[in-house]
């Protein structure tokens, strides 16, 4: 099965919250931010980048 987001699309996507902008990482099929630790959901092959519907950090 292919990557659900192409690296090139990954490469330009940033965390949406405004005091943040940190970088994202797919991680099983969830892109989680660096720097915030938000994970946003990827729904058909489109991250869904609305804080509101992130989940918070796993860990600390
Ligand atoms: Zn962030």
């Amino acid at each position: 099965m292919m990557s659900p987001l192409s690296p090139e699309l990954l490469a330009i996507l940033v965390c949406p919250v405004s005091t943040c902008h940190g970088e994202l990482e797919l991680r099983d099929k969830r892109l989680v931010c660096l720097r915030c630790g938000l994970r946003y959901p990827v729904e058909e092959r489109w991250p869904v980048l609305i804080p509101e519907e992130a989940e918070p950090p796993s860990e600390p």
